[in-house]
């Protein structure tokens, strides 16, 4: 069994949710007793939040290759980045480190390709629906189409994250902006939402709505343990 070196803290209420799924899926694979072997290296998200609305992208990739080092030099067979967002920076902390990185878009393009959709619509940060780290993954490597919704409902999904999930305060009525939003979205075309920011499967489950949702924390944490027994 390989060891996960997972970068949490982005938000920890996350972060909790990758460590229960991954020893989870690690017992449910190996049976008996079994638990995932792991390190986690957990951030300050006071400071990471403050950055990244200063976009201080720099100060950002200096953090989080830090933090990929750390894993690393702590004996972590694979890294595997506990949020969607700190995604921008995949590429250059892998570059960075000898060991592999789980993505989260990859993860996300098979669980998406398996399912046979060619269209989703992305909830997540103003960072991760505007940019294109993640977008354009998905569509160079999986040809998978994404659509966003509109400016005032991405500040609305946006709020939500950095007032209410991060602090694990979960409303309902947010829930139903969410909801609408995911409406909004299938009639735009979107044929299942990616909930791409690990707290959104904190406040919208399958139980929410019947759109195909595809949860990005469930996918990426279970893909880290399969590379992690391959
Ligand atoms: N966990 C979130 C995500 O998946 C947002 C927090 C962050 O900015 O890292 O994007």
């Amino acid at each position: 069994m390989k060891t996960i070196g997972l970068i949490g803290g982005m938000s920890w209420e996350s972060s909790v949710v990758y460590y229960q799924i991954i020893n989870r899926k690690t017992q449910e694979m190996l049976g008996g007793s079994h638990s995932a072997r792991s390190l986690m290296y957990s951030v300050d998200f006071g400071e990471i939040a403050r950055l990244q609305h200063e976009e201080n992208w720099a100060k950002l990739e200096t953090i989080m290759i830090d933090a990929a080092k750390r894993l690393e030099r702590g004996g972590a067979d694979l890294i595997v980045i506990c949020t969607n967002t700190m995604h921008m920076f995949a590429d250059v902390m892998e570059g960075a480190v000898n060991i592999p990185l789980v993505h989260i878009g990859d993860a996300a393009g098979e669980s998406i390709r398996q399912s046979g959709l060619n269209k989703v619509g992305l909830l997540g940060t103003k960072f991760t629906m505007e940019k294109d780290f993640l977008k354009k993954r998905l569509l160079d490597k999986f040809g998978i189409e994404t659509i966003i919704p509109d400016e005032s409902d991405r500040k609305a999904v946006h709020s939500v994250i950095y007032d209410e999930l991060v602090k694990g305060d979960i409303r309902d009525g947010s829930r139903s902006a969410y909801l609408h939003i995911i409406e909004k979205l299938l009639k735009n075309g979107a044929e299942g939402i990616l909930l791409g920011c690990t707290e959104i499967p904190l406040l919208i489950t399958p139980g929410s709505t019947d759109a195909v949702l595809f949860d990005t924390t469930k996918i990426h944490a279970e893909r880290a343990v399969e590379m992690a027994l391959s």
